[in-house]
């Protein structure tokens, strides 16, 4: 339930049981009232009578008889009927890569009915609250010097605040179920018999080679796209694998693995002349772009101090796109600074 009304500034009283009052209160001070809460009817006294404008009774405080007689007459009194329990819902939200222009429209409505937005965007949290009004932003991702919250700790305080009849929303990177952890926070949700949807997100693997101009698959040139994670390398069965089956190879954080990546791909027969590219910082204001080929990409990679985020692209497709055509000196020298291209 959104509350259309602008409230700002009435003063509104809501009556109802401990646990069942958290959503309601949220909902109004969201639409700008300021909430006087009663839990009981010894609460309800004259002094907050007199100076209410609007009450909400919730759940079974309809059935209060002297909350009812003290309020008569001074303002309106509106009934909020509790459905049963639970109340409170999980919506994993995909936030795309980069800043969150990428939000979909269903993203963006789901922040806007949060009473709780646990996030891992840190850069950008105060986009979060604007998009959230009124929500509780909890930041349980990384930053230097943070640790991040553990996962399961994340997901204890997701199903913990959707119990209290809460909505809450864990907005994620990219897609939540492209190497983010969706799948587990889904179940945890599941187990915890609460409803649970996923806001599908722009997933930095199809995504950020996109603002570089590269197509992940093209006509005649490539109709596969693998991606992998490179958190570790490829066993060499993998490798081979990957090179039989042809095609683009996208990796997702592999930064810390350029070398052992690309050399297990040489190895497993793929040309050494094939392009590859990274892409780093995809849709933010440092994005940049790194092309060279399987052999030259990893030294050129550090010598343009790449890191992460970055997404590496290996295949014929790189070949097509922008960056490609705007690099400076085709094997000397194979970076291309870029914006979005
Ligand atoms: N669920 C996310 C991926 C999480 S894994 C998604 O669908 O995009 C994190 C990895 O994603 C990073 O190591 C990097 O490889 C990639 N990544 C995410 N955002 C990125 C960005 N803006 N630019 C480049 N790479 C990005």
């Amino acid at each position: 339930m959104l509350i259309d009304t602008d409230l700002t500034g009435l003063p509104v009283l809501v009556v109802g049981p401990p646990g069942l009052t958290t959503s309601v209160v949220r909902r109004h001070e969201r639409a700008g009232a300021v909430v006087t809460l009663a839990s009981g009817p010894g609460d309800v006294t004259q002094e907050v009578c007199n100076r209410v404008r609007l009450a909400v009774l919730v759940g079974p405080a309809a059935g209060w008889a002297s909350v009812r007689d003290a309020l008569a007459g001074r303002c309106p009194v509106v009934d909020a009927p509790v459905p049963a329990a639970p109340r409170g819902r999980v919506v994993l939200v995909g936030a795309g890569p980069g800043g969150l222009d990428l939000l979909t429209l269903a993203g963006v409505r789901a922040l806007a009915e949060a009473d709780v937005v646990l996030t891992d965007r840190l850069a950008e949290v105060g986009d979060v609250a604007r998009l959230a009004p009124g929500a509780e932003v909890v930041d349980v991702g990384k930053r230097p010097g943070h640790h991040a919250v553990p996962q399961g700790e994340i997901e204890r305080i997701m199903v913990e605040r959707a119990r209290a009849g809460l909505t809450v929303v864990r907005l994620k990177g990219g897609d939540p179920y492209v190497f983010g952890r969706g799948g587990e926070e889904v179940e945890a949700a599941v187990e915890a018999g609460l409803p649970v949807t996923v806001v599908p997100g722009i997933s930095s693997a199809v995504g950020v080679p996109g603002s570089a101009g590269i197509p992940v698959t093209h006509r005649g040139v490539s109709h596969v796209v693998t991606v992998v994670s490179g958190h570790v390398p490829l066993e060499e069965e993998q490798a081979q694998a990957l090179v039989a089956l042809g095609g683009t190879v996208v990796v997702l954080m592999g930064m810390h693995n350029l070398v052992p990546l690309t050399t297990a791909l040489a190895r497993a027969g793929l040309a050494a002349d094939t392009p590859a590219a990274v892409v780093e910082r995809g849709f933010t204001p440092d994005q940049r772009s790194i092309v060279g080929t399987l052999t030259t990409l990893p030294d050129l990679a550090v010598r343009g101090g790449a890191s992460s985020p970055s997404v590496i692209v290996v295949g014929e497709v790189v070949r097509r796109s922008a960056v490609w055509a705007r690099r400076v000196g085709a094997d000397a020298d194979g970076i291309a600074m870029d914006g979005v291209a």
